[in-house]
């Protein structure tokens, strides 16, 4: 049995970010991982990621493992491999959950389990997600040299793309029988030099070269779409949380301190906003750890 002051769980960025927070207030807390960040894909490829300050082009699992090396030299910060499970409120307000055969009791918990993603059924899109095919622009366009860029399109999301990727390259629509653009849109397209394309989508191949139903092959440098998202772990909801919808999935509500619907329940990552990245996981993150601090002296 496990007696933590705080709990937190998830150990990447965001989780890593809160413990951080409550590590250096010389607090006692247990962050609990079960290893299988978002981004893990591309350390899979060899690649790297981008966007954050001081970390542009690391390879993101080098990124968390420092984090997390630095975390565990505060003496009072546990950590437990696996996956938390079973969570629920005791009568005297405490949490408690399982690790395994491990029960962990917590008087606060940090919600750091991010999102898993659903991509699209294409044939050959899913080994390459990470690769060659990715969903955020600003964390992987400009590495795809300026050059012919594809969008398949998930849901009529896939608009924002359309309009934006010009930015990074030369974009192809292609609207693989999913997604019907208005007039308006397909305007709004033109005027950003998007080309539209119709036909179905048979697989990919390649790097990123998209093979059509009507026999032709358009080679292209990268490849984004739009997964729907869904938060990563139950245990949001087991405890009552509410969830938001938004436009690519449920995601935990948060005010601004990152406090949950339910008091002494805060959460932060991708698990509590509509998009996100690392930047901003560990942002949240930063919030959640002194917000969980703090409502201990209320
Ligand atoms: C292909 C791809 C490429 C990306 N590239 C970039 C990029 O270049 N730059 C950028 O800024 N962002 C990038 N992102 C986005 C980035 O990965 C996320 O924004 C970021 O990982 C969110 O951090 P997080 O800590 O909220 O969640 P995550 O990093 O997803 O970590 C959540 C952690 O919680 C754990 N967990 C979940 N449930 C439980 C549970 N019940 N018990 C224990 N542990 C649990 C998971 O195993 C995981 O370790 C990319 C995403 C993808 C999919």
């Amino acid at each position: 049995m496990v007696n933590t002051e705080f709990a937190v769980i998830g150990g990447s960025y965001a989780g890593l970010s809160a413990a951080l927070q409550l590590a250096r207030a010389r607090r006692d807390v247990t962050v609990v991982d079960a290893g299988l960040r978002r981004n893990r894909f591309v350390d899979e490829a060899g690649g790297a990621s981008h966007g954050f300050l001081s970390r542009d082009g690391m390879a993101p699992g080098g990124i968390a493992a420092e984090a997390r090396r630095q975390l565990l030299r505060y003496s009072t910060v546990r950590w437990l491999d696996g996956l938390a499970e079973d969570a629920s409120q005791r009568e005297d307000g405490r949490f408690g959950f399982r690790v395994g055969e491990e029960r962990v009791e917590a008087a606060r918990l940090v919600l750091a389990t991010g999102v898993r993603d659903e991509l699209p059924p294409v044939s050959g899109l899913a080994e390459r997600w990470g690769r060659s095919i990715f969903h955020c622009p600003y964390c992987h366009g400009y590495e795809l040299e300026a050059g012919p860029i594809g969008i398949i399109a998930a849901s009529e999301m896939a608009h924002h793309h359309a309009v934006m990727l010009s930015d990074w390259g030369t974009p192809t629509l292609f609207l693989n029988e999913t997604y019907l653009p208005s007039d308006d849109e397909l305007a709004a397209f033109a005027r950003r030099g998007t080309q539209v394309e119709a036909a179905r989508i048979v697989r990919i191949e390649g790097v990123a070269d998209v093979i059509l139903a009507d026999g032709r092959t358009l080679p292209m440098n990268g490849l984004f779409t739009q997964p729907r998202t869904h938060i990563a772990s139950p245990i949001a909801v087991q405890l009552g949380c509410k969830v938001t919808q938004g436009p690519m999935g449920a995601f935990i509500q948060v005010d601004a301190m990152q406090q949950t619907s339910v008091s002494n329940v805060f959460a932060c990552g991708d698990a509590a906003r509509g998009a996100g990245n690392l930047a901003m996981a560990v942002a949240d993150g930063a919030m959640a750890g002194v917000a969980a601090h703090r409502s201990t002296m209320l």
